[in-house]
C-alpha cells in the first residue's frame, strides 16, 4: 500500500497562518512587532534565494525584517560589528546569519557572536546545549521542523525506534536529541556506519540528511516506517530531489514527506515561530 504523505508546504501554510494572528495579537495588545535581521554575505545565489523566501514568508506573517546584504569582501570584524548592532537593538528579536560565509570568515565565530536570546536559528552553543540538556530555548529550524511533521501525523514518538542519517550540527544532531528527549529511542548513523540498511530497517521513524539525491532505497526502508527526507539535491536537468529514492520508498513507507514540498517549507515556518516566540518572550509574556 502507498503511503501517506506528510505534506511540508501545507501543514507549514497553517503554521504560518496562526503565526500572523499571534503576530497581529502580540502588536496590537502590546505595541510589539516580532522583528528578524537577515544578514547575507557574498553572491552566492541559493543563498539569495533562502533569504528572499524567508523575507517574503517573515512580511506576510506581520514580522518586520531588517535586510543585511553584504558584499563578499566584508571582513569577519565588520561582520562581527554587524552582528553588535542587531544584538542591541530592540526591535530586533531574531538573528539569521544565512550560511554558508565567504571562506575568510570563521562561521563559528559568528555564530556564537549573536547574542543566545536572538538566536532564532537555534545554532548558538547555549541553545544547542539547552537542548542537550532537555531544556531547549531556541530549536533549530530544521529539525523542529521535521518533529512538527512527524507530531502532525499523530504517530506516537514514545518507545519508538527513530534512526537519524547524518550528523551535522544543524540537522542530524539536534533532530537525534529532540527525538531522544520526545522518548524514541534513537541510533544515529554517518558516512563510518557500518550496514547502514541493516540500521535503517530498524528504524519506525527514519530521518534522512546527508544531502545525497535517491541515497535511500525502498530495500533500507522498514514496512510501514515513517520517512521525513531533509535532503535537498539538485539533479544535473535542474530537478530538486531528497536523500530519498521517492516513488519505490512511498510504496513501502507508512508515512513519507516529499522533496520539494516537505522539510523545506517547515524550516522557514519555524523562524517565524522562533522570531515570535522570542519576541514574547521579550514581552514577558512566554
Ligand atoms: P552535512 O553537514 O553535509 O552533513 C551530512 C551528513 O551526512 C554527515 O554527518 C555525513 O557523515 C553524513 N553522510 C554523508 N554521506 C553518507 C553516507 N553515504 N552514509 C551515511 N551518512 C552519510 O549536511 P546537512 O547540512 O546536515 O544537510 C543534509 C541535507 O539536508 C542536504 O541535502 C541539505 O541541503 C539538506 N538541508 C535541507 C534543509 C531544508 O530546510 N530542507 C535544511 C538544512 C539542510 P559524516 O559526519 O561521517 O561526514
Amino acid at each position: 500500500m502507498a503511503a501517506q504523505i506528510i505534506d511540508g508546504k501545507a501543514l507549514a501554510q497553517q503554521i504560518r497562518d496562526r503565526i500572523a494572528k499571534d503576530c497581529a495579537e502580540l502588536l496590537a495588545k502590546k505595541g510589539i512587532k516580532p522583528g528578524l535581521a537577515a544578514i547575507l554575505v557574498g553572491d552566492d545565489p541559493a543563498s539569495h534565494i533562502y533569504v528572499r523566501n524567508k523575507q517574503k514568508a517573515c512580511e506576510a506573517a506581520g514580522i518586520y525584517v531588517d535586510e543585511n546584504k553584504l558584499p563578499a569582501s566584508t571582513t569577519q570584524a565588520e561582520l562581527l560589528q554587524l552582528i553588535a548592532k542587531m544584538n542591541a537593538d530592540p526591535k530586533i528579536h531574531g538573528i539569521l546569519v544565512q550560511l554558508p560565509l565567504p571562506k575568510h570568515i570563521e562561521s563559528k565565530a559568528i555564530l556564537e557572536a549573536v547574542s543566545p536570546a536572538k538566536d532564532a536559528d537555534g545554532f548558538h552553543p547555549y541553545n544547542f546545549g539547552r537542548l542537550v540538556e532537555g531544556s531547549p530555548v531556541f530549536e533549530a529550524c530544521t529539525p523542529k521542523g521535521v518533529i512538527k511533521m512527524i507530531e502532525s501525523t499523530g504517530t506516537a514518538i514514545d518507545g519508538k525506534r527513530a534512526v537519524v542519517v547524518g550528523r551535522s550540527n544543524i540537522v542530524g544532531k539536534p533532530a537525534a536529541l529532540m527525538l531522544l528527549q520526545r522518548n524514541a529511542t534513537v541510533t544515529v548513523c554517518h558516512s563510518k556506519t557500518k550496514d547502514l540498511p541493516a540500521v535503517c530497517r530498524e528504524a519506525d521513524i527514519l530521518v534522512v540528511a546527508i544531502g545525497k539525491a535517491k541515497f535511500v532505497t525502498a530495500d533500507m526502508v522498514r514496512d510501514g516506517a515513517m520517512v521525513i527526507d531533509v535532503g535537498t539535491n539538485r539533479l544535473p536537468d535542474g530537478k530538486l530531489v531528497g536523500d530519498v529514492d521517492y516513488e519505490p520508498v512511498a510504496q513501502k513507507a507508512g508515512w513519507i514527506s516529499p522533496v520539494p514540498g516537505g522539510v523545506g517549507p517547515m524550516t522557514i515556518a519555524m523562524l517565524l515561530d522562533n522570531t515570535l516566540e522570542s519576541a514574547k518572550r521579550a514581552a514577558g509574556l512566554a
